[in-house]
């Protein structure tokens, strides 16, 4: 048998990258992982984490205001950007480490520069040239750019992270996760944003009342959020740039974030060498073991396009590394998923959402309550919180949990527990809630939402 230099070698030391290469050799695998930027991946470097870290900051010119309706005065507020980036700079650079710090401590050997595949055993990064007998490809995926006359003034979520001042004016193009968390950020950091979004409603395959809800409550808190919009030219203008809309009025702005989506990491890699079979838009295509067309060569994550969160990926990577490394077979699920996107209110989801219950279960009860969050019955403040449950009305269980609302990712990710467990709403109805708190509304939603059409017929 032909001795290779590692067991496994991975592309890309992003989450699905690490948690492999740290299981794989937690079970005694010979493992080196090749990472052409920093340790962490997108998640952690431009992602996520900076992300969260933002949107923290940006909350707190509406925590300032409400202060004053608790009994505070709080003095003229005012806010450093360049502050802001340096600390979460650091913070950054503290969780490379760790990525590092990790690797090394699990025995993975590192390779920093971009790994190319030569034949489907055979690895190249830079001058280094290394065997392995398995390969885990793990490159993620990067922002992608419609074709738009003068695109190249736009910049992404990846320039968002390091920009060296904030105009005052900033317009974001996209309906999804991204374009909605960021022009909550840009909004609660003072400045002034418009949203474009081309279709009729924001966060397409979200419920549509979490759709609805979030674009009402996103528009009161100052962002102008015009849908059936789009860009068709940008253009240099002295102060910042001139977008001409499809309605074909122009818009100035000082900045213009493009959030339209990602693509797969997939080119420069070598694949096409091997004959790794690559889908539409360039996503790798893999069986649900994670496994590409060719059999030593696995693929996890957004790479692979299946579902781009990092849990998603961790559990892809774990799954992989426990199955090949470990004799744990075991499949990544993807049903019941939950997820949050951190606009403001933020919003948490898991399960069906009430069009795709009714498309595949046909008879299903909905339960939903718009509430005002008890903080807010003293302030100013016309926030209002949604929550909806979707059940299966033969069978009780619940299919779907929607949440827009202060903390609805930490209230989800309890609810997810329990749609894992196939809960009932009897089941939830028997649960006692916390009081007072917006998350007992879960528990205590008795009366089925009867939709306006029937309620009239009846
Ligand atoms: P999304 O796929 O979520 O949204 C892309 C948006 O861009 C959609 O509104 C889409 O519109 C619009 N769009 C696509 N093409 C064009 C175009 N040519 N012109 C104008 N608009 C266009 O992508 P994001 O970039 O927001 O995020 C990428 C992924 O990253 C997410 O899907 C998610 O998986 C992950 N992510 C997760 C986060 C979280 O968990 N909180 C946070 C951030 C990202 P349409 O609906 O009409 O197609």
């Amino acid at each position: 048998m032909m001795a290779y230099d590692f067991d496994l070698f991975v592309f890309g030391a992003g989450s699905g990258g690490v948690r492999a290469s740290r299981i794989a050799a937690g079970h005694g695998a010979r493992v080196a992982v090749a990472e052409e930027y920093r340790y962490g991946g997108t998640c952690v470097i431009r992602g996520c984490v900076p992300k969260k870290l933002f949107v923290y900051a940006s909350h707190f010119s509406e925590d300032f205001e409400d202060a004053e309706s608790f009994g505070w005065t709080v003095g003229k507020a005012s806010f450093d950007w360049s502050k802001l980036i340096a600390n979460k700079d650091r913070e950054i650079d503290r969780l490379n480490g760790i990525y590092i710090n990790l690797l090394d401590s699990a025995g993975v050997r590192r390779y920093d520069g971009r790994a190319r595949l030569r034949d489907a055993h055979t690895i190249e990064i830079g001058d280094d040239v290394v065997t392995s007998e398995r390969i885990l490809l793990a490159t993620g995926g990067t922002p992608t750019f419609p074709d738009v006359p003068g695109i190249e003034h736009a910049i992404s979520s990846n320039e968002a992270f390091h920009l060296e001042t904030l105009p005052e004016h900033i317009t974001i193009v996209g309906g999804g996760y991204i374009a909605v968390e960021f022009a909550g950020i840009f909004n609660g950091l003072g400045r002034k944003v418009t949203q474009l979004y081309r279709s009729e409603q924001i966060l397409r395959g979200f419920d549509d009342d979490v759709r609805h809800h979030l674009a009402g409550e996103i528009r009161k808190k100052g962002i102008d959020l015009r849908t059936d919009t789009n860009v068709t030219a940008i253009e240099k203008t002295g102060e910042g740039y001139r977008l001409t809309l499809t309605n074909g009025e122009t818009l100035d702005t000082g900045l213009i974030m493009y959030a339209t989506g990602r693509h797969p990491n997939s080119g420069d890699l070598g694949l096409e060498a091997v004959g790794v079979e690559l889908a539409k838009g360039g996503a790798v295509k893999v069986d649900e073991w994670s496994q590409t067309n060719i059999p030593n060569i696995h693929a996890v994550g957004d790479l692979t396009d299946r579902i781009a969160l990092t849990p998603v990926a961790l559990m892809e990577g774990h799954a992989y590394a426990d199955t090949v490394f470990g004799d744990l077979p075991r499949q990544p699920n993807h049903t019941d998923v939950p997820a949050a996107v951190f606009s403001q209110p933020s919003v948490g989801t898991v399960g069906l959402t009430e069009e795709q219950a009714r498309a595949e279960i046909g008879d299903v009860d909905i339960y939903k309550s718009t509430f005002t969050p008890m903080k807010h019955t003293l302030t100013p403040s016309e926030e209002k919180t949604l929550m909806k449950l979707i059940v299966d009305a033969k069978t009780d269980r619940v299919l779907g949990c929607h949440v827009v609302g202060p903390d609805a990712a930490e209230m989800v990710q309890g609810i997810g527990i329990a749609l894992k467990c196939n809960a009932t709403k009897a089941q939830f109805d028997a649960t006692v809630g916390i009081h007072p708190s917006a998350a007992e509304e879960l528990v205590t939603m008795r009366t089925k939402w009867t939709p306006p059409e029937r309620q009239a017929a009846e």
